[in-house]
């Protein structure tokens, strides 16, 4: 399981540590709230959680929702129906449950519709989708043809471990099953 890791991540560091250390689920995550400023239930779920794992506090997890949010909502809306969600997922309302982020395999199994903000997205988008957001992101063709072959397959993993090698350059040394466990061994190689 993870919980909260034991360095502190700040709103401000979110954009660069996304660039360098996210697994594509989250790197997408992050895009999809700078560029659209909201996420669904389950999208704020699956990216809220991440970031409380690699040590964005309660505090800043609410400045920076709300930062966001309040682009397209006014605060009031934000406090009404927001904030509650995200001091719950940190363990101080309701049930008092502290969560913790979510796996791999939980995130691959979550239904996903029209409009669905969360996922893993060698699952949910078709090989033509991955090759336009990757090229995008600067990766060659062919280590791009390496990850889809696994994701076209059902490898979903797979392709999240070799996208990790591509992108550090560097053999994994654990396959990855979980997107905390991708940031912390990119911190290790990248600081
Ligand atoms: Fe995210 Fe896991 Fe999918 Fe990688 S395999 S993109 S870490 S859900």
């Amino acid at each position: 399981d993870y919980t909260v890791a034991a360095n502190q991540v700040t709103p401000e560091s979110i954009d660069q540590l996304s660039n360098k250390s996210f697994p594509l689920c989250m790197r997408m995550s992050h895009e999809h709230l700078r560029a659209h400023h909201h996420h669904k239930h389950d999208g704020r779920r699956q990216y809220g959680l991440f970031l409380k794992g690699i040590g964005l506090s309660l505090e800043d997890a609410l400045r920076f929702w709300r930062e966001e949010f309040t682009k397209k909502v006014d605060n009031e809306k934000f406090d009404k129906q927001y904030a509650y969600n995200i001091r719950h997922s940190y363990g101080k309302e309701g049930s008092m449950v502290n969560y913790t982020p979510l796996s791999c395999l939980t995130i691959i199994n979550l239904s996903y519709g029209a409009g669905s903000t969360h996922g893993c997205p060698y699952k949910i988008f078709d090989t033509a989708t991955l090759k336009t957001k990757m090229t995008s992101y600067g990766i060659s063709q062919i280590h791009i043809q390496e990850i889809v072959n696994y994701s076209s397959k059902g490898h979903y993993q797979l392709a999240c471990g070799k996208y990790f090698e591509v992108v550090h350059e560097k053999p994994l040394e654990a396959g990855i099953n979980h997107p905390n466990q991708y940031f912390e061994q990119s911190q290790i190689i990248m600081g």
